[in-house]
């Protein structure tokens, strides 16, 4: 595992150790039930990738709801975490550069970036906010695979809203950090949120969240009113 003394480590992984992410990639529309309800084709679907703060990674149990939004969206993503990266990788080279796995949301504002979408304006800010990227603690490589029948789920006190399995993937793990590093290089504490699948929906202060996948740490917070 590189150093990670470039900034505080921070996050916890599920053996005790601390690491620092180096810097947030996510991925839009990366399964085919989502796409489609976000309005797009899933045949003809490039992957759309976009990037958080690396600060917006938190692991704490209450996430205050974000201020200039009246939408606040949850979105259960697969995060994969790598300790080698590289421009131009194979899906061979980019899944052997995997470090470990968490259960991550991808907190959206949903209002802002429909409004940025309509007026053809970034929406980074839609996506880029203050613990806009709840995760749970990470988990080795060598503890954990991607399993296409790993369930990943996300239910709001109690019921769930979004359900779907691994194998629900457009672009594999592999494929898409194949893909990312063609546009960008990737490096070692690069977090990737590898997309959602359907049934992002809002959330109210005083909702609990609890987001699962497989065999990983589960993720769970609790919306509190904004400042
Ligand atoms: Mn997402």
């Amino acid at each position: 595992m590189p150093s990670p003394d470039w900034a505080p480590s921070r996050l916890r992984m599920l053996d005790g150790r601390r690491l620092a992410v180096r810097h947030v990639w996510c991925v839009g529309q990366n399964y085919a039930e989502h796409a489609r309800e976000m309005g797009r084709d899933p045949e003809r679907c490039e992957p759309v990738f976009f990037s958080k703060p690396a600060a917006a990674l938190v692991q704490q149990a209450e996430i205050e709801y974000p201020p200039q939004t009246r939408e606040l969206h949850h979105e259960v993503e697969l995060v994969v975490l790598l300790a080698r990266g590289g421009r131009d990788l194979s899906p061979e080279q980019a899944a052997a550069g995997v470090f470990g796995y968490a259960v991550g949301c991808d907190l959206t504002r949903r209002d802002v970036q429909a409004r940025a979408k309509a007026a053809g304006m970034p929406w980074a800010l839609a996506k880029g906010f203050d613990q806009s990227g709840p995760v749970g603690e990470f988990v080795g490589a060598d503890q954990w695979r991607v399993q296409p029948d790993r369930v990943i789920e996300l239910a709001v006190n109690g019921r769930t809203r979004q359900s779907a399995v691994l194998g629900d993937l457009i672009w594999t793990v592999p494929e898409l950090l194949a893909r990312l590093s063609r546009e960008v290089t990737l490096r070692p504490f690069d977090a990737v949120f590898t997309g959602t699948p359907a049934g992002v929906a809002a959330l109210v202060p005083g909702d609990r969240v609890e987001a699962r996948i497989e065999g990983l740490p589960s993720l769970e917070f609790l919306v509190k009113p904004g400042a």
